[in-house]
């Protein structure tokens, strides 16, 4: 019977760490031509790590990571986590700051010290005027690796670049190639830039869409859904919206209780390659329905 084989399926994907909130998604999830996958967190690990710390003429690594600190501190950003702990790996105590403010998708301020410090993407350092401060081909080459530049500006000038790296999950191609063969196209949506953006998913096999800010992951959502059943793939930090836009939202494991409530289905273990096998499962549960 048709709830039979239905139930059938959802628990033979549950068994697998696999969850879908019913007929509906699953059905859905079966009919999917294309996935969105949010980068930070759920094709990558989610946890940067600074890997190169350049201070400009007359400063140092050590006041460039202070000032960087002091500005993150308030922070629950990925890029934040990562500098925090470089800066009390090196024994860096952090400077209080004030006035702590967030331009999303692009940067953190606040004052340390009586200046103005701003830490985020080379875009806002150049849309705020304090261009490249030298370090423009450091950054492009940063970029071309994969890694995410962040400048480190203070009252207007740059004071230094930080370099950081979020390696991909250890499954992530293989995840990417599973879907491919199931005919089934992957993309990326990512805040990050386009260079580090199309050097993460040039690894991985996939297209990518760059400095996206969250509304316009939204939109992207929208525009691929006009071409038929989208599935994101998201873990709730900055793409809950995303997730709940897409014809079908899958939460990854480790994600936030936002995402699994939101979605509507989750890989319980944090496996690119379990998006693949939901929708094998789901196609294999709606051949048995028919
Ligand atoms: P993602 O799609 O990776 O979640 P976000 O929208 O969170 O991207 O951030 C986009 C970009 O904005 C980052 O790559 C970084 O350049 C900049 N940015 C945002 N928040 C911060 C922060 N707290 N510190 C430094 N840079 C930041
Ligand atoms: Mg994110």
């Amino acid at each position: 019977s048709v709830p039979a084989a239905l139930a059938s399926g959802l628990s033979a994907g549950a068994r697998r760490g696999l969850l879908i909130k019913g007929g509906a998604a699953l059905e859905q999830i079966g009919a999917a031509k294309i996935v969105a996958f949010d980068k930070t967190g759920t094709l990558t690990a989610g946890h940067p790590k600074v890997t190169d710390v350049l201070p400009a003429p007359g400063t140092s690594a050590w006041d460039v990571l202070a000032y960087a600190a002091a500005v993150e501190q308030g922070s629950s950003h990925p890029l934040a986590k990562a500098v925090m702990a470089e800066a009390a790996s090196r024994g860096i105590a952090t400077p209080p700051a004030s006035d702590q403010g967030a331009v999303p998708g692009k940067a953190v301020t606040a004052t340390v010290g009586g200046r103005k410090v701003s830490v985020g993407s080379p875009r806002h350092a150049a849309e705020t005027g304090a261009g490249m401060g030298g370090f423009a081909g450091q950054v492009t080459g940063f970029e071309n690796e994969g890694k995410t530049a962040v400048m480190v500006v203070v009252d207007g000038a740059v004071a230094g670049v930080l370099a950081l790296r979020d390696e991909p999950r250890a499954d992530a191609a293989a995840g990417v190639a599973a879907l491919s063969k199931l005919g089934v196209r992957s993309v990326m949506l990512t805040g990050d830039n386009a260079r580090t953006g199309a050097a993460i998913a040039g690894g991985l096999g996939l297209d990518v869409k760059a400095e996206l800010l969250p509304e316009d992951k939204l939109r992207e959502i929208g525009a691929l859904r006009s071409s038929g059943s989208v599935v994101m793939v998201g873990d709730g930090i900055n793409d809950a919206p995303a997730l709940a836009a897409a014809s079908v939202g899958i939460a990854m494991g480790g994600g936030t209780d936002v995402a699994l409530e939101t979605a509507d289905a989750a890989v319980l273990k944090d496996r690119v390659s379990g998006v693949a096998e939901l929708v094998g499962l789901s196609r294999s549960t709606m051949a048995n329905v028919k």
